[in-house]
């Protein structure tokens, strides 16, 4: 790790901030998945255990930089009172005198939780003057917001001008590392699954991973993109006509480089999305007014296939329109796959994992991201800027 870690930091009689991502789903009022605050959780004992007073920060949804309700930290709040078996006050302002003082006031064993960052438009900004009041609430700065990792902003970058050290915290370090195995030295093959609606995300992941997979396996909507580059008529299925020539050129990238990148063989096609059923058809049958919604049975028990195989696999992105049961089967299929893989696999992004938790295999994943946008930036391999803001590991 070239970064400084939570394990290196003198954390006695110290108040560590810690960045978290604690960006979850609510519903009436209550934390719908906590998923996010468990991944915390050993980071923040373990600075407790340390002897360290802990100061929470968290952006939630978009509320757009000023102070709405409904984005309010409460439910986070008071799921990680239950989750760390302790007291979690929550301030209402992450920043002000007030909330300075209480910081100040905080003995070791303590945990404060800063109100939702976003509430303040300087938050997004990447605000030096915001950063620097986030600053004065501690003595160190822990970042454990992997899946916030992508984004430039005070509580992430500019923050870490004016609190020293910064080092990673525990999820940080294991996101890393297990992403890192699919980057770095892999054990092959390795094979990566694309899905999702749209193409245009995922076109630099595509050239990026080109460069390092053993084979390239292309489901969900984005698929049609390349079917059309291959000259297939897709009939209404999803398609984004300005990616089709990148699309053939990944396709002929590939085959220079020897890479497999394979398209679905048949697709499950209807006349809506609202359409009580489906009708598996060959990839060269799609009837001109219908909409290819998942991949057919002949692509699923192809790329099982190839699961069989892999020794390392990295998925993104759902088959088809699984949130609708009579397009789901393909994602689940191949959930199911990737999890009976004798590979070490690692998958991301908030549809794939409710894929994996829907087919019931979640445990039986390798290694499951709380990343979306950051999981597929790191793969791409751009810098993320939460990463980069980091102290350099002492050498
Ligand atoms: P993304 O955010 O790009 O990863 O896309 C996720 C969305 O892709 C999900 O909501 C799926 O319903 C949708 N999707 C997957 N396959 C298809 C398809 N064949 N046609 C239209 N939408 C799809």
């Amino acid at each position: 790790m070239p970064k400084l870690t939570i394990e290196q930091l003198d954390l006695a009689g110290q108040r560590v901030f810690i960045r978290a991502d604690f960006n979850v789903p609510l519903t009436g009022g209550e934390v719908a998945d906590d998923t996010r605050l468990r991944a915390v959780v050993p980071t923040i004992q373990y600075a407790l255990k340390a002897g360290a007073a802990v100061v929470l920060a968290s952006h939630l949804g978009r509320p757009q930089g000023k102070i709405a309700r409904e984005y309010s930290l409460r439910p986070v709040a008071d799921r990680l009172e239950a989750l760390l078996g302790q007291r979690v006050e929550l301030v209402p302002d992450c920043v002000g005198p007030e909330t300075l003082a209480r910081a100040r006031s905080l003995k070791p064993g303590e945990t404060l939780l800063l109100e939702n960052l976003r509430f303040h438009p300087e938050e997004e900004a990447n605000d030096d003057g915001f950063a620097r009041e986030l600053a004065a609430l501690a003595d160190c700065y822990v970042d454990d917001a992997f899946a916030a990792a992508h984004r430039a902003h005070a509580s992430i970058v500019a923050i870490t001008r004016y609190v020293q050290p910064a080092a990673a915290g525990l999820l940080m370090q294991q996101e890393l590392s297990a992403l890192g195995r699919i980057l770095q030295s892999p054990e092959r093959p390795l094979v990566a699954i694309l899905g999702g609606a749209k193409v245009s995300d995922k076109l630099a992941l595509v050239e990026h991973l080109l460069g390092r997979v053993d084979a390239l396996l292309v489901g969900g909507g984005m698929a049609f993109t390349f079917l059309l580059a291959l000259g297939h008529a897709v009939g209404r299925s999803l398609v984004e006509a300005d990616c089709v020539e990148t699309a053939r050129a990944a396709l002929n990238a590939a085959r220079r480089r020897g890479v497999r990148l394979v398209v679905p063989l048949d697709t499950v096609v209807a006349a809506s999305v609202d359409s009580a059923s489906g009708r598996a058809v060959g990839i060269r049958e799609i009837p001109p007014d219908q909409m290819g919604l998942d991949i057919g049975p002949r692509t699923c028990e192809t790329f099982a296939a190839m699961m069989r195989t892999a020794q390392t696999v990295v998925w993104n992105g759902p088959m088809g329109v699984f949130e609708k049961t009579p397009f789901a089967a393909g994602t689940l299929r191949v959930a199911r796959a990737v999890a009976e893989a004798p590979a070490f696999s690692v998958v991301g992004g908030g549809d794939t994992i409710a894929a994996l938790a829907e087919a019931g295999v979640t445990e039986r994943i390798g290694y499951v991201s709380t990343a979306g946008g950051a999981f597929l930036e790191f793969l791409e391999g751009r810098r993320l800027p939460g990463f980069e803001a980091l102290t350099e590991a002492p050498v």
